[in-house]
């Protein structure tokens, strides 16, 4: 005959055993390190982009230069253009308005690209600043990280014991019963938290249907181990 009594105290046990697991999960410090953890997490992501823009910019500054350069070539080309146009007397009028306006025109671009340029250079100087500033932040929440994760092992260390206590007591109440009914417990508790149920009513007190004739009659016997057809449940009778 099963031992209800062992069943039931069984899966009072476990759910201690989960609970105590829980408890070590959800500490305050435990918390603290997840949360700076994720905050670890974020900082090194923000650092990477940074560190792609500050490429990218890098490679838009020298393109940028490079086109200043050449802009700048073509103005001294120009401007010696002139000077020969304005000793030679053969040279229009027309001729002179075309080539200041080239002139002017070199200007215009050489002058908007120096902007850009400046801008993209002070960026690159704001986004390094952050990029340091960063860095030193991350500094920081590393130690108070390293300093949580002390605690936490700690605790750990200090529940440990308790938790395998408890363990041991699960496995002793185990022997009560036999490695199916152990093994079947294992594989409801994937689905329920509470895999043994009784009946009340004629209603699994697990996910509260009514069950057959057959499984109450069992039930009533008191000595068969049943199961609810619905939910799946061990309905095993409880002692009072
Ligand atoms: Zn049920």
């Amino acid at each position: 005959m099963i031992n209800f009594e062992m069943l039931w105290k069984y899966q009072q046990t476990d759910a201690e055993v989960d609970s105590l697991k829980k408890e070590l999960e959800n500490t305050p410090e435990r918390l603290k390190l997840k949360k700076l953890r994720r905050l670890l997490t974020e900082q090194t992501d923000r650092i990477k982009g940074f560190e792609t823009g500050l490429r990218d910019k890098e490679a838009e500054i020298e393109a940028k230069s490079r086109e200043l350069e050449e802009l700048l070539r073509s103005y001294d080309l120009e401007q010696e253009e002139l000077n020969i146009m304005l000793e030679d007397e053969e040279a229009t009028s027309a001729e002179l308005t075309e080539s200041r306006k080239a002139m002017e025109q070199l200007m215009d671009r050489i002058n908007s690209l120096k902007k850009a340029l400046t801008s993209a250079v002070e960026w690159t100087k704001k986004t390094e600043a952050d990029v340091k500033d960063t860095y030193a932040r991350g500094a920081k929440l590393k130690r108070d990280y390293e300093a949580a994760k002390t605690v936490v092992d700690t605790e750990k260390m200090e529940h440990k014991p308790v938790i395998e206590k408890k363990e041991k007591e699960l496995e002793l109440i185990a022997r009560h019963l036999t490695p199916e009914i152990v093994k079947r417990y294992q594989t409801l508790k994937k689905k329920f938290p509470n895999p043994v149920a009784s009946l009340s009513d004629n209603r699994c007190t697990g996910c509260l249907m009514n069950v057959s004739m057959t499984t109450s009659r069992r039930f009533a016997s008191g000595t068969e181990l049943t199961e609810c057809e619905n939910c799946g449940r061990m309905i095993a009778p409880r002692g009072e």
